[in-house]
């Protein structure tokens, strides 16, 4: 399978019959348990920096002050943050990629899990609780919003392999391999057999479509934040923002984004995150895996070359 970064989106589909019970149990995950833990970085607080990130041109010189970055976004339940590190242009194109990844990716998990994001509203209640069911209606299919309690939800996430980078491969924009991991999790079966019911519904189909670049970016995005919490500004020559921020002419997400194609075990751990150096190599790479509880994939972002080693006395 080759995944195009450009358009590529995943999509996967349950459907069930209300008559055949044993199907619903067959596509349950009935070992997935998300048990949210918390992770050590969860609410820590990284340096004053008062400069944007993602770049230290004049573009991102902002008279007005710098916003606090999230490394892991508070949609995603954590705190952890650099303090005054992105200017105002950036945080308007960073929040682009993080709203549809909050809804369209990890909404339905949100919405089951309870996480609850940024607004204020959303402080009371997770901001997405229904989501889209197919129901076979008198032999016709009709797409109705169902409450997140009744709904079969789905996460659908895509697997790479390394780097190009990492392999000594040319810039490129697609990997030459790829994986598709889909969890399902939601309602207990006897709670969506009594909505069915109460419906009279026969059939019920759930579909889930995630688009690879906006994910990549995401996964971007933490890889850079958390390399510069860690291991300081100015530490490495930074090689993702043009990425983050959407600017590539030349697209190279499977260049500098990749993985593990085989997700790893589930860990006790809600997200991981953490920093890997290349044998022979100055390259610094970001592991980053989310909801690693449940298996997810883990995902390597080359943040950049490590300067650190150069000053390094003999
Ligand atoms: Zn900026």
């Amino acid at each position: 399978m080759s995944l195009c970064c450009f358009g590529g989106v995943l999509s996967a589909r349950r459907r069930a019959s209300s008559r055949r019970r044993s199907t619903f149990l067959s596509l349950s995950c009935s070992s997935v348990v998300l048990d949210m833990q918390t992770f050590e970085m969860r609410n820590a607080k990284f340096g004053l920096l008062n400069r944007c990130i993602y770049g230290d041109d004049e573009d991102h010189f902002d008279p007005n002050g710098y916003g606090d970055e999230h490394i892991i976004p508070i949609f995603l339940g954590q705190k952890g943050y650099i303090k005054n590190a992105s200017c105002h242009k950036c945080e308007r194109e960073t929040s682009g990629v993080e709203s549809y990844c909050a809804k369209e990716i990890f909404g339905e998990l949100r919405a089951h899990h309870k996480i609850k994001g940024r607004k204020r509203s959303a402080r009371k209640r997770c901001p997405h609780t229904s989501f889209p069911m197919k129901l076979t209606l008198c032999g016709k299919q009709s797409v109705h919003k169902v409450e997140a309690k009744y709904h079969p939800s789905l996460l659908v996430l895509p697997s790479f392999p390394w780097p190009g980078i990492m392999l000594n491969k040319e810039p490129n924009a697609t990997w030459n391999d790829g994986r598709i991991h889909c969890w399902q999790f939601g309602p207990a079966r006897r709670l969506v057999g009594e909505y069915l019911a109460e419906m009279q519904a026969s059939e019920w189909e759930v579909s889930k479509t995630t688009k690879i670049f906006p994910f990549v970016r995401l996964i971007a995005k933490i890889g850079h934040a958390f390399a510069i919490a860690t291991c300081g500004y100015g530490s490495f020559q930074p090689m993702l923002p043009p990425l983050i921020l959407g600017k590539s002419d030349a697209p190279n997400a499977a260049y500098l984004v990749g993985g593990e194609l085989e997700a790893p075990p589930p860990s006790e751990r809600e997200h991981e995150l953490g920093i890997i150096k290349v044998d022979n190599s100055d390259l610094l790479v970001a592991y980053v895996r989310l909801f690693a509880n449940i298996g997810t994939p883990a995902y390597y972002a080359v943040v950049g070359r490590d300067l650190r080693s150069q000053r390094r006395p003999e």
